[in-house]
C-alpha cells in the first residue's frame, strides 16, 4: 500500500457504497480524509470514528449537499483550511432513476445532472488552485460503464456519466503541466445500496427472481459474471494516485468485467 500520510483526500458521497470503500482505503493508507454524503447522523459519526482509527491521518465529515454549488465550494475551502491543502478529490456522489424518457420526472433529471455531473465541476473548480499551489494533484471521477455506453431507461444517468468523461478529458489537458492528473474510473455493476435498490423492482417488472435479475440482467454484459467490488475500485483509485501513474491522465478506465470491450 502506498504511504499517503502527507495527503488530504475529499471523497464526495462517501457515507455509503463505493465512496465509503474508497474513503476506507485512503484512511488505511494514512491520508486525511473528508467524508461527505447523507445518512443517519449517528451512523455517519460511527463511520467517521471507525475510519479515523485506521491510519495516521484524521478523518472528518462535511455534509455539503452536492446539488448546492456554494456548499461544495465551502467543503473544499474548509478541507484546505483544516489540513493545509487538498491533494486528491474523488467525485463519487451519485443517484439513479430508471424511467422511459417520455415519463422521466423533470425534477429527477435535474437532480441527477446536478449530483452526478455538475458537482464534479464545482469540486474540481474549487480544488485545482490548491493542487496547482502544491504542484501535485489527483482528480478521480467515478463515472460508470454508462459513461462509455448506454442502456435504455437511464437517460439522465447516461447523459451525466458521458458528461463526466468529457469533463475528465478536458480538465486533464488543462492541468497536465501542473503535476495534476484527472481520470475517470468506469465501474460495471457493484453491489451497493444504489444497485440493490433496483433489484426488487426489476424482479417484479420482469417476473424474475432476484437471483435471476442479478445473473441475467445485471451481470448479462459483465463477461466475468462477477460483480466489481469496492475493494477493487479502492485499489484502482490508489494506483491512480501513485507515482507510477503520473503519466496516466485523461483516461476513462473501465473496471467492468469486459462489458465495454464487447
Ligand atoms: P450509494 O447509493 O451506495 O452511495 C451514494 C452516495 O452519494 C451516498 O453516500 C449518498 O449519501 C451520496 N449522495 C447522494 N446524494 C447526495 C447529495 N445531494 N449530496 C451529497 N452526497 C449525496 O451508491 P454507489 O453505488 O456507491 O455509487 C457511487 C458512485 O458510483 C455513483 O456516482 C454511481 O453512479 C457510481 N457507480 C456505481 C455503480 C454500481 O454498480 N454501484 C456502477 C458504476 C458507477
Amino acid at each position: 500500500m502506498t504511504d499517503m500520510s502527507d495527503k488530504t483526500v475529499v471523497v464526495t458521497g462517501s457515507t455509503s457504497g463505493i465512496g465509503l470503500g474508497l474513503a476506507r482505503g485512503f484512511a488505511q493508507a494514512g491520508a486525511n480524509v473528508v467524508l461527505n454524503g447523507f445518512g443517519d447522523a449517528g451512523e455517519i459519526e460511527a463511520t467517521r470514528s471507525e475510519l479515523d482509527g485506521l491510519g495516521s491521518g484524521a478523518v472528518c465529515y462535511d455534509g455539503a449537499d452536492m446539488t448546492r454549488p456554494d456548499e461544495i465550494e465551502a467543503l473544499v475551502t474548509a478541507a484546505a483550511a483544516r489540513f493545509g491543502g487538498v491533494d486528491i478529490v474523488v467525485n463519487n456522489a451519485g443517484i439513479q432513476t430508471v424511467s422511459p424518457v417520455e415519463d422521466f420526472p423533470r425534477d429527477r433529471w435535474d437532480m441527477i445532472i446536478d449530483i452526478n455531473m455538475n458537482s464534479a465541476f464545482h469540486v474540481i473548480r474549487a480544488a485545482v488552485p490548491y493542487m496547482k499551489a502544491a504542484g501535485w494533484g489527483r482528480i478521480i471521477n467515478i463515472a460508470s460503464a454508462h459513461g462509455l455506453v448506454a442502456s435504455p431507461f437511464k437517460s439522465a444517468y447516461v447523459t451525466a456519466k458521458h458528461g463526466v468523461v468529457g469533463m475528465t478529458r478536458t480538465v486533464a489537458l488543462e492541468v497536465a503541466e501542473d503535476g495534476i492528473t484527472c481520470n475517470a474510473i468506469c465501474p460495471g455493476y457493484v453491489l451497493t445500496p444504489l444497485v440493490e435498490a433496483q433489484i426488487p423492482d426489476t424482479a417484479r417488472a420482469r417476473g424474475m427472481s432476484e437471483d435471476q435479475v442479478k445473473r441475467d440482467v445485471l451481470l448479462a454484459a459483465q463477461w466475468t459474471k462477477k460483480f466489481v467490488t469496492v475493494e477493487q475500485l479502492s485499489g484502482v483509485a490508489q494506483f491512480l494516485c501513485s507515482d507510477v501513474a503520473e503519466n496516466i491522465t485523461g483516461v476513462a478506465l473501465p473496471v467492468d468485467g469486459g462489458w465495454t470491450a464487447a
